[in-house]
């Protein structure tokens, strides 16, 4: 990066700081991005004279409001619900919802900012956003559930709509969550539309869906490894998380012939040497997703297996890693202990699960690393796939879809590869700033078309 480049991002990203106080995550992806679009817009002046990135880290709206709900005990509960719209410069706003008690604006904002990124990579028409509460579903009852998200959707239904915003899953909200909260958006609207991605196959939902996200990281991966002659057979592989991102990136590895040695919690991980199976992936699927108990279970029910109770899974020796569980779970520090242990190649799940030190770390020592926003975008895109089968009144096949699922993600490393090769110190690809700028170009451009709005 040039000296005066460097000047303006910092003058940037100063700004970026005084307009958003306090709020970390969201500063954070912002800088990650501009690192290197200061690089790609020098001497591109149209680019300066509209202000397009500092209009793209201005999101269009930031709706906040109060969510109540009565528990099974009779108290009244309130929580923070949010929206946040960022950018429909290329098609309606699209993002999943979070419930976890660690929501707050700086992490919508920074996952609506991402999302207008990952959702222009796909090549589908989406725009960005993202949403949520700070609601813990872990130990409330079906009935809680139901009344928080019948609740939640009862002031969201007015932001939201086929054509202007259509929410999908995250963290804590899966198939249960989405049907409670269409089933309302149906009652007050009396409409029945593609409002919301990740339904149920019995109204609207798409084949793939689940699966998208986690095996679209395993294809990213694939397809980086393939770049080198290389492929996943027979490799070690670490990955955190135990939900349906993590759950299905292990499937996947499995499928492919690679031996997954570890899943993780918020409480710990499990480390699994003989390598963690399809039957005892199911065991997980279950305990998590169904049973709802803690993944520390695994080492009794596996013999062989140990749990690490508070501990992150990145100390086990590796040859791949699919960090797949939230943001910031991996440091610089656990970056360098990984490529120490000899891993050659890092694909993201979750979204930003790798913080700045770690992601400086990996471009130093020139390994394959791929940022979520171009990695985990298979699950957006199969929404996309869900949004264009709603509003055809159509339903493809499996084959079709795990198809289209992995053409996007074949295309989407490609784009990355057009502006990432040869950038990184040891001549590599860089994929991150190769999908920061390939992210950048088609929303910018229209936003361009637009003039001043
Ligand atoms: P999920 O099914 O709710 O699973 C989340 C997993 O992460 C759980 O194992 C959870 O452990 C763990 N976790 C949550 N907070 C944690 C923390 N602070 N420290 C350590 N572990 C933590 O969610 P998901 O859909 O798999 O999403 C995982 C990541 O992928 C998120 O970053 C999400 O934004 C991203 N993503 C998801 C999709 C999608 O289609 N679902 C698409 C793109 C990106 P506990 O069970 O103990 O809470």
């Amino acid at each position: 990066m040039a000296v005066s480049d460097h000047v303006n991002l910092e003058q940037f990203m100063v700004g970026v700081e005084k307009r958003n106080p306090g709020e970390i995550e969201f500063i954070q992806a912002v800088r990650e991005v501009s690192e290197d679009i200061f690089d790609f817009i020098h001497g591109k002046e149209k680019y300066h004279e509209y202000q397009i990135l500092r209009r793209m880290a201005e999101p269009d709206r930031v709706i906040s409001f109060r969510v109540c709900w009565e528990d099974d005990l009779g108290n009244i509960r309130v929580q923070r619900g949010y929206r946040v719209q960022n950018n429909n410069a290329i098609g309606p706003y699209k993002g999943g919802i979070r419930f976890h008690p660690s929501v707050n604006q700086s992490i919508l904002k920074f996952l609506a900012f991402e999302q207008t990124f990952k959702n222009s990579l796909t090549g589908l028409p989406m725009g960005g956003g993202k949403g949520g509460a700070n609601f813990n579903p872990k130990g409330k009852s079906d009935h809680e559930i139901m009344r928080f998200c019948q609740s939640f959707m009862t002031e969201l239904y007015r932001h939201v709509g086929e054509d202007t915003d259509v929410p999908a899953g995250d963290i804590g909200v899966g198939a249960r969550e989405i049907g409670f909260m269409f089933g309302q958006y149906k009652r007050i609207t009396n409409k029945f539309t593609g409002v919301l991605t990740g339904k149920g196959l019995e109204y609207g939902g798409s084949l793939v869906r689940t699966e998208a996200t986690g095996y679209g990281a395993v294809y990213f991966m694939e397809n980086m490894l393939a770049a080198q002659n290389k492929d996943l057979d027979g490799r070690t592989v670490v990955i955190s998380g135990a939900g349906n991102v993590a759950t299905h990136a292990a499937e996947k590895v499995t499928q492919l012939g690679g031996k997954v040695l570890t899943l993780s919690d918020s409480q710990g991980y499990i480390h699994d040497p003989e390598g963690i199976s399809q039957e005892r992936i199911d065991w997980v699927k279950r305990q998590k997703g169904i049973v709802r108990g803690p993944l520390s279970a695994y080492a009794d029910e596996y013999k062989g297996s140990t749990w690490y109770a508070g501990e992150k899974p990145w100390a086990v020796p590796c040859e791949l890693a699919l960090p797949c569980a939230t943001q910031n779970e991996m440091n610089g520090g656990q970056a360098k202990m990984l490529v120490d242990n000899g891993c050659i190649a890092v694909s993201e799940g979750a979204n930003m699960p790798v913080d700045l030190d770690g992601v400086h770390v990996f471009k130093h020592a020139g390994i394959m690393y791929a940022p979520g926003k171009a990695s985990n975008a298979g699950g957006v895109a199969v929404s996309g796939l869900e949004m264009s089968q709603n509003s055809g009144r159509i339903s493809w096949t499996e084959e079709q879809l795990q198809q289209q699922l992995k053409d996007i993600m074949l295309d989407i490393h490609d784009a990355c590869a057009e502006y990432g090769e040869g950038q990184l110190e040891n001549g590599g690809c860089d994929y991150v700033k190769g999908a920061n700028i390939a992210g950048f170009v088609k929303v910018a451009d229209a936003m361009l078309a637009f003039g001043v709005v």
